[in-house]
């Protein structure tokens, strides 16, 4: 049987690995063992790709050159590891297209923040006249995007899924937002192994290379000592950093890089909230690094438009603002959200469990938080932490039951937050659904 290169997972990374390595001479062949969505399964017909779709043909996977796997699939598969026991290499598709590159890479990973910060270094970025594509977790795959072009820049979201299946691929300045714990069933329930997963995306940095890092993150710090880090450390914090990086100062948010030494006042950073101004902070010093100039990144600071579903301002009712805020699926993401809030909030908030603790939310959602709307098909720990701490809790069973109680609760001055800090799985078919269906309701009682 000829050598094939094969494509684990028929997703958006799959797929845009298929196209590749075709188009780089590659004999392929694509196997997913769930159900290919239409449009990918097009294009790979339209490019002849060969592929299978609701199982995984063993033995012709097992007599790949090599295997790229998609980021959804765990390395603690049957599969995966069959493959690892013959000594078939197994990478992401990021390492794959980055063979084809010579573009100079800018990684974003973190548990909260990275589709805001990777778009936000690209808006700078693009202001400043750079070429540059942005990719990854946010919007194309890299292989896709390098079917059209090789850019000079990639700015690339990653998960700590992507980063696992890299070995040679370099990012030259790499930006670690914050680490929580999140999805530490990939990684056998050890935290380690999920900041060791976050921090390959230094691998292969040398003297000339980049970390971007937010020094207030404990996991980040405690690792950092504890490694020898060959390249320029360049933090930011909301108190002084001494050096290259960045920092709030008072009022004003201080930028310090070999080329640049400047400041803006915080109140006119485009989005609200302390989240944003580390997401600010560390996208402006990637893409100063980068070479943007100082003038585009203090105008791109002030106009970046707020990203759908992370603090997505939806509409002003009747005195009553309504914030769409989905892409909040753990705790630490709807802490920033709550603490963010200047009005007194309706939350909705609820899902799919990820084994949360609301104590950590308490505090806050105590201050802040007149009512809580818990929308999920099983609410019972939701009620069961705010139950007898606020002022008005109640339950709803879909979107638009949970937009009517918040509609008739609110007061002028109110702010309705849809901040979940659960996954959305029970009741949509994802974050972008329940956000867009929570849009879609609240317009309904527009005019
Ligand atoms: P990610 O791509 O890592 O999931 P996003 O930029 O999509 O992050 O933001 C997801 C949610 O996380 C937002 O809705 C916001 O509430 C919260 N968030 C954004 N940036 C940060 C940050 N730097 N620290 C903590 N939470 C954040």
């Amino acid at each position: 049987m000829e050598k094939e290169l094969i494509v684990l997972g028929a997703g958006e990374s799959g797929t845009g690995a298929a196209l590749l390595a075709k188009a780089k001479g590659f004999s392929v062949f694509v196997s997913d063992c769930g159900k290919i969505k239409p449009q990918h399964q097009a294009e790979l017909e339209f490019a002849g790709i060969d592929f299978e779709s609701g199982r995984h043909s063993e033995e012709r996977i097992l007599n790949a050159i090599e295997v790229v796997k998609s980021p959804g699939i765990p390395d603690h598969s049957p599969l995966v590891r069959a493959l690892g026991n013959r000594g078939i290499s197994v990478i992401s598709e990021i390492e794959f297209a980055g063979r084809y590159s010579k573009a100079k890479m800018v990684g974003v990973t973190g548990s909260n923040g990275k589709t805001t910060t990777a778009m936000w270094i690209y808006h700078l970025m693009k202001k400043s006249g750079l070429d540059v594509v942005l990719a990854g977790n946010v919007g194309n795959s890299m292989a896709r995007e390098l079917l059209e072009r090789d850019p000079d820049i990639f700015v690339l979201e990653l998960s700590s899924f992507q980063l696992d299946g890299m070995k040679d691929f370099k990012c030259h300045t790499s930006i670690i937002t914050n680490i929580t714990p999140d999805h530490l069933d990939r990684y056998d329930y050890k935290f380690e192994n999920y900041v060791d997963a976050k921090f390959r995306i230094l691998n292969n940095h040398t003297s000339d290379d980049i970390f971007i890092f937010n020094a207030h993150d404990k996991e980040i710090m405690e690792r950092l000592k504890m490694m020898r880090y060959p390249g320029h450390r360049c933090p930011f914090a909301f108190d002084d950093v001494y050096g290259e990086g960045a920092c709030v100062d008072g009022e004003k948010v201080v930028f310090n890089t070999p080329n640049h030494h400047f400041s803006i006042p915080a109140g006119e950073i485009a989005l609200p909230g302390k989240h944003n101004l580390s997401n600010a902070m560390a996208a402006s010093l990637a893409a100063l690094r980068m070479g943007a100039s100082g003038e585009a990144v203090k105008e791109g600071l002030k106009d970046f438009p707020s990203v759908a579903h992370r603090l997505e301002g939806v509409t002003e009712l009747n005195g009553v603002l309504f914030i769409n805020d989905s892409k909040a699926t753990n705790i630490d993401s709807a802490w920033y959200a709550l603490e963010s809030m200047e009005r007194p909030v309706i939350w909705i908030a609820g899902g799919t469990d990820k084994g949360n603790d609301y104590s950590e939310l308490e505090e806050l959602a105590v201050q802040k938080v007149k009512h809580l709307i818990c929308l999920g098909v099983d609410n019972t720990k939701l009620m069961a932490a705010f139950g007898n701490k606020l002022p008005g809790v109640s339950e709803a069973k879909s979107m638009s039951q949970a937009v009517e109680q918040a509609v008739n609760v609110a007061r002028p001055g109110d702010v309705v937050l849809l901040s979940p800090a659960c996954a959305s799985f029970d009741l949509f078919d994802n974050y972008v659904h329940r956000g867009d269906l929570f849009k879609a309701e609240v317009k309904k009682h527009e005019g």
